[in-house]
């Protein structure tokens, strides 16, 4: 099969957190026997410093052509003065709305072996497997009017949270569909005692959830779900929820499982699927080859799984993870005091390694 991937490294840790998921993907190629066509184009701060422009017509072009989008993660403090259409989260929030990915998908599942990174204590963690589906096009983020005047005390802002009935099918539709192949339940988390917006929300998903009869559906408050989802996180099975609450309880959900660097997410619903790790660009440790990559390196299973439905490739990616754990690999986020850390690179190489093993025995097994 031909896999056309353009790949974003972006700024930051995302050079790389995105080398190592490439070598992933390009053992998964070789491995399983896939024609991988790379392109690789820049985006973010990286463009900002060479085109002046955060998403440059030909990172456009380049995604729009290809099939599946792999991002590492844009922001640049450098930037963070710049006028808004010229910061680097401008170039993802854009390149989001032309891939008209509506839907963010993101997974948050506990590996026993990490019990020890979690704030929380083992028996309330156990079995935590949750996947929040994220609406990623509108609200706050995207809605119009929006504005921002300092002026010496006397200044003021507004942004405007906005959603169309066919905005929350639609992303509800992706959330009830994918509850069929897990447990069945979804949780939609809105704010509908104060917000008209989540009024909305809440009576599109209670219609939407009447053509899945099979699914289980409640709502919650999202401030009683970000407690709760502290205090009892294995009973989530499929959250649902808008563009901000989505963003928000996606990074809490990282810390519960112990580190936002094992965080991948998927955003589908449009022509092409775009695949990054939840993080951001961690200036703070940036160029000293400590990131954790098995964000990005799950965003390769995700998009193996969803672009390419190729779901042996991407069970192989999440076996190499786990057996990588297993193994006692540990970046610096992960490691336990005293425990042996790894770098960026080494936890790369160990999960490219079992894939590339991996794929040989299932080349034995079928020849
Ligand atoms: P961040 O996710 O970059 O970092 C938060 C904390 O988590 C930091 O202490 C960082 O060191 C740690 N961390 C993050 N990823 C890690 C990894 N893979 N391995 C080990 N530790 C990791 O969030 P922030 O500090 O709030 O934002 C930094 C910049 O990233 C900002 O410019 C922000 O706008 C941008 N950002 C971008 C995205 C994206 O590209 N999707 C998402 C969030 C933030």
């Amino acid at each position: 099969m031909q896999l056309r991937v353009t790949s974003l490294p972006g700024d930051g840790i995302g050079p790389e957190v995105i080398s190592q998921a490439i070598c992933v993907l390009e053992e998964v190629a070789s491995g399983f026997g896939h024609d991988l066509e790379l392109d690789e184009k820049e985006i973010g701060g990286a463009a900002l410093a060479k085109f002046g422009n955060p998403l440059p017509e030909a990172t456009t072009q380049a995604c729009l052509a290809s099939q599946a989008v792999l991002l590492g993660a844009v922001g640049n403090p450098a930037f963070d003065h710049n006028p808004r259409e010229l910061r680097p989260e401008a170039g993802l929030l854009r390149l989001r709305q032309e891939l008209r990915a509506f839907a963010n998908l993101r997974p948050a599942v506990f590996y026993p072996m990490l019990a020890g990174c979690s704030p929380l204590r083992e028996e309330i963690i156990r079995g935590t497997d949750i996947l929040i589906v994220r609406e990623l096009l509108g609200g706050l983020y995207f809605g119009e009017p929006r504005s921002l005047e300092i002026d010496h005390g006397d200044g003021h802002a507004v942004n405007t949270m906005r959603y169309t009935e066919p905005e929350i099918e639609r992303v509800a539709r992706v959330a009830f569909e994918l509850a069929r192949s897990r447990r069945k339940r979804v949780l939609s988390i809105d704010k509908s005692n104060v917000l008209e917006c989540s009024r909305l929300w809440r009576e599109v998903v209670t219609r939407v959830g009447r053509d899945f009869s099979d699914v289980l559906l409640s709502h919650m408050y999202v401030d009683s779900a970000a407690m709760s989802l502290v205090l009892k996180p294995a009973e989530f099975d499929v959250i649902l929820t808008e563009n901000m609450f989505g963003d928000i309880l996606s990074d809490e959900a990282g810390g519960i499982v112990g580190s936002l660097g094992l965080l991948a997410s998927a955003s589908i619903g449009g022509p092409v699927g775009l695949y990054e790790p939840v993080h951001g660009s961690a200036p703070d440790i940036a160029g000293q080859g400590i990131a954790n990559p098995l964000g990005a390196i799950l965003s390769v299973a995700l998009m193996l799984r969803h672009t390419f439905n190729l779901a042996k490739e991407a069970e192989c990616v999440e076996a190499g993870v786990t057996s990588t754990l297993m193994g006692g690999f540990r970046t610096r986020d992960l490691a336990r005091p005293g425990e042996r850390t790894v770098s960026t690179e080494q936890m790369g190489a160990q999960i490219a390694e079992f894939v590339s093993l991996a794929a040989r025995a299932n080349d034995r097994a079928a020849s």
